[in-house]
């Protein structure tokens, strides 16, 4: 765990002033720290009857895909809007930066399927309570919430007070 928190990059004012951008392209670049990531997530879920992942766009589907393909079960994406093809679920979301709105094929979540939703980092909340609205609109049941990074002084866990919430890696 201390080798990837090591290799995350911090970046200053990016994309906002104010903002310290948690880079975690190092731990991809590297063989063995994204196995290890990966890792992490798959021993954690690989026994709890997981039914399908929820990866948020965009660096939360690089960790949901490998995830997914360890698990041998389906991937599902939570897009960014007018992304996605199909008829599609909506909820607008405020992050830590900006806001938006987030997007979901209607049929992507079956009822009751039990889902994992997964992104890069946990901030203040807003995208992953979105992720999970999305989920639940399908009537999807959410085993967890989990994040490779939580900036814990942001207190995104206190919007997510419905669901566990699983990180990896706290600042
Ligand atoms: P939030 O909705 O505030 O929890 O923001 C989480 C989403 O925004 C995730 O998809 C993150 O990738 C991204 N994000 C927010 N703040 C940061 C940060 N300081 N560093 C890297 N990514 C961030």
């Amino acid at each position: 765990m201390d080798r990837l928190k090591a290799s995350i990059r911090d970046v200053p004012d990016f994309p906002k002033e104010g903002i310290v951008f948690k880079d975690i392209t190092p731990i991809l670049a590297n063989g063995q720290l994204f196995r290890l990531a990966v890792t992490i997530f798959a021993e954690r879920y690989q026994r709890k009857s997981v039914e399908k992942i929820v990866a948020i766009d965009a660096r939360g589907f690089i960790f949901g895909g490998a995830l997914a393909h360890y698990l041998g079960i389906g991937l599902t994406v939570v897009r960014k809007k007018g992304k996605l093809p199909f008829t599609s679920h909506q909820e607008e979301y405020q992050l830590e930066y900006g806001q938006g709105v987030l997007e979901m094929h209607v049929d992507a979540v079956e009822k009751r399927q039990r889902v994992v939703i997964i992104d890069d980092l946990l901030a203040t909340g807003g995208t992953a309570e979105a992720a999970a609205r999305l989920v639940e609109k399908c009537g999807g049941e959410i085993v967890e919430l989990a994040f490779l990074v939580e900036l814990g002084f942001l207190k995104g866990r206190e919007k997510l007070t419905k669901y566990p919430v699983f990180s990896a890696i706290t600042y």
